[in-house]
């Protein structure tokens, strides 16, 4: 399988934050722009601004497959700009305010207006300046992380001046980049989950899979889940059909990186659909079982809750599979390779493996071609445990006596 990481490195390069994803919708509305995949995909926005990319190729009666991931990250929005340099900005998502001490931020100027969604260039044009914080103030209540920042000496007075409330800022990291086999960037959760989602989606077409499968990129999932909820809510999607979540997901000692994609049992807050992670299981078994390079983990992933929790409340058949992530949320963890870049003492560049990304492209691509197979009910496991019973274990049973 070609290791191409063109979209993989320019998805995560691109900025976004909680409810400001409009430079990753515009990527990857470029992205399905193209020859090839503009006849194959149809892109759709709902009403609260999720993408959907809907690849049908099967015929009606075999189900649609929900492939979900989320285009945001924790980051900062400008709040209010004071004539000395300072500035306040709003922090949302999950990092504990005493990683922020000294940590530098960048801005994202952009060098025109955001275009959407034609003639808009593949990478978002424009320029990072970077900041540091001052101070930060905890969230309260409803109230978000507020941090103070101040431009850093190299940004220019006409270019800080072109900075207004709703520019988005994220920790100051370098642009992707590999260290071996290990992907470091600034955001790979949950890009580099949506990233997934468009690799398997060339793959079907590429294959021409007859399939159907829709690609549901959520908005604001680091606040509560808002875009997934809204889906799940108001039925942007079919009530009741098949979800698989895509994540990245904290490594644990469990579930180690480099060790094959992980098949997501659970969160911190549900077990996911039985019958649905046991089909995903099966399928990657059947792959293992042809090639001994290829690995996979069946884990319980606790270290957060996922959208997937989100549909599985209000009554889909959810799953979930991740990428086990370094340095989570960017909170630098305490054995984080001196290699991977840092934006401050407690804040670094996030990383998956390799192996693990184009690992569960192969999964995912698998689970969608045979999808059709799917039943969600234990009607087929039940069948297998009843055939074993009267084959091997009744007569057994019957034939010992207790004493
Ligand atoms: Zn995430």
């Amino acid at each position: 399988m070609s290791e191409d990481l063109t979209i993989l490195a320019g998805l995560c390069d691109v900025p976004t934050a909680p409810y400001a994803e409009a430079y990753v919708v515009a990527y990857i509305r470029h992205w399905a722009g193209s020859p090839e995949r503009k006849s194959a995909i149809e892109v759709r926005t709902d009403a609260v601004g999720n993408l959907h990319l809907l690849y049908r190729a099967a015929a009606d009666h075999v189900p649609e497959l929900v492939l979900e991931a989320h285009m945001d990250h924790p980051g900062f929005l400008v709040e209010a700009c004071g004539a000395d340099g300072e500035f306040t900005a709003i922090f949302r998502g999950g990092v504990k305010p005493s990683c922020f001490a000294g940590a530098k931020v960048q801005f994202w100027l952009p060098d025109a207006a955001l275009k959407l969604p034609h003639d808009q260039p593949l990478l978002p044009a424009g320029r990072w300046l970077p900041a540091r914080v001052a101070a930060v103030e905890a969230a309260s209540g409803t109230s978000p992380i507020r941090a103070k920042l101040a431009w850093l000496p190299e940004c220019l007075p006409e270019q800080v001046r072109r900075i207004g409330p709703g520019s988005i800022g994220m920790w100051a990291l370098p642009d992707s980049h590999c260290l071996d086999r290990m992907f470091a960037a600034r955001v790979c959760d949950d890009l580099a989950g949506a990233a997934v989602g468009l690799y398997v989606l060339d793959r079907l077409i590429d294959g021409k899979v007859a399939a159907n499968v829709r690609l549901l990129l959520t908005r604001a999932e680091e606040v509560g889940f808002a875009g997934a909820l809204a889906a799940a809510v108001r039925e942007l999607i079919p009530a009741g059909c098949a979800v698989i979540g895509i994540e990245t997901s904290r490594a644990m000692p469990h579930a180690p990186q480099g060790r094959g994609p992980v098949i997501r049992v659970g969160d911190k807050t549900m077990t996911f659909s039985p019958s649905l992670t046991r089909f995903i299981s099966m399928r990657a078994g059947g792959i293992a079982d042809q090639d001994n390079a290829f690995a996979f983990q069946r884990q319980l992933m606790d270290g957060g809750t996922c959208d997937s929790t989100a549909f599985a409340a209000f009554g889909y058949d959810a799953a979930a599979v991740c990428l086990a992530l370094g340095n989570y949320h960017n909170m630098a963890d305490a054995d984080s390779p001196a290699a991977i870049p840092t934006a401050g003492a407690h804040i670094a560049a996030e990383t998956i493996h390799l192996d693990d990304f184009f690992g569960l492209v192969r999964l995912l691509t698998d689970v969608a071609a045979n999808f059709s197979a799917y039943a969600p009910d234990h009607g087929a496991l039940r069948q297998r445990l009843l055939t074993m019973y009267e084959r091997e274990q009744k007569c057994r049973l019957e034939s010992f006596d207790l004493l």
